[in-house]
């Protein structure tokens, strides 16, 4: 078994975040011994991408949630690592904007969702929606609970659509997160990621677990899946999401586009101006 089965929710399902392992390494026991893995992952990713890029039929979107430190950043630049910058995009979404608080609460989402031939990864999402702004009660409990219906009507059009969804929740534990925020404080390189509300968020990990799960229960679905993934080893999430958008990216079927153009014609042309002007 692959681990996008072993890290599917089902549709329907609820996952018990408190059950699962965050440091869970399944049978690799090193950085070491899986490294040649996740390199192979990466290759087949880059040539896909190729693929989809020159195809331009279909589209893929990377969704990326977690809590702060749970290593959204680190898999942006890991997984792109294999593809051509050309034909990718990453959005990061923070506090919503007065312009998109005029609006719906997709309207600055949808903006970002992926052209034809294109990967999105989103840095934080539409999900944020039901989470961050569940647990702050920024908006009335009337309001977000009607969001997941919502999600699931717009991701199904973007399916529709042509784009391709996987969904990966980074599972982290508390005493990983402090351990991140800590390295934080002592490596200068890394203070610019501190935010004031990193202690405050992280005081309220049960909230946020418990909006988690239920976002991940009400909108896993056939066409735009979630992986709960566990992430506190960072070379095994790096390894299970690269095998996960591999497999999924395999079976688009991707190939080569047809030439645009009459080829013999062409050829003619080639020939003729191989012959020189004189002779043309
Ligand atoms: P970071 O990902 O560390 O750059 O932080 C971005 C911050 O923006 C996080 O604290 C998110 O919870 C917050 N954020 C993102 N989307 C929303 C939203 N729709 N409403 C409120 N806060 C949000
Ligand atoms: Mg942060």
């Amino acid at each position: 078994m692959g681990y996008r089965e072993e890290f599917l929710v089902k549709p329907g399902a609820k996952p018990q975040l408190g059950d699962i392992d965050p440091a869970y390494k399944g049978k690799h026991k090193s950085h070491e011994k899986a490294a040649l893995v996740i390199a192979e992952s990466l290759a087949q990713i880059g040539q896909w991408q190729y693929l989809l890029h020159a195809d331009a039929s279909q589209s893929l979107l990377i969704v990326l949630q977690g809590l702060d430190a749970a290593g959204k950043d680190g898999v942006i630049r890991h997984i792109f690592t294999g593809m051509d910058p050309q034909g990718t995009r990453v959005f990061g979404f923070k506090q919503p904007s007065a312009e998109d608080l005029a609006h719906d609460f997709l309207w600055r989402i949808h903006q970002r969702a992926p052209g034809r031939g294109e990967v999105v990864i989103f840095n934080r999402s539409h999900y944020e929606d039901v989470l961050v702004v569940r647990v702050h009660e920024l908006v009335p409990r009337e309001v977000w609970s009607r969001r997941y219906e919502l999600i699931n009507d717009f991701e199904k059009m973007l399916a529709q659509n042509g784009t391709r969804i996987l969904k990966f929740y980074l599972h982290i534990s508390p005493e990983e997160q402090l351990e991140r925020f800590k390295r934080r404080l002592e490596d200068p390189a890394r203070q610019w990621k501190i935010s004031e509300s990193d202690y405050a968020e992280r005081a309220l990990w049960g909230e946020y677990m418990q909006a988690y799960e239920e976002a991940i229960e009400r909108t896993s679905t056939r066409l735009a899946p979630w992986f709960v993934i566990p992430a506190n080893h960072k070379w095994f999430r790096d390894l299970a999401i690269s095998q996960i958008v591999a497999e999924t990216m395999s079976e688009m079927d991707l190939k080569t586009p047809p030439p645009r153009v009459d080829l013999a014609d062409i050829r003619k042309k080639y020939h003729a101006a191989m012959r020189g002007p004189d002779q043309a």
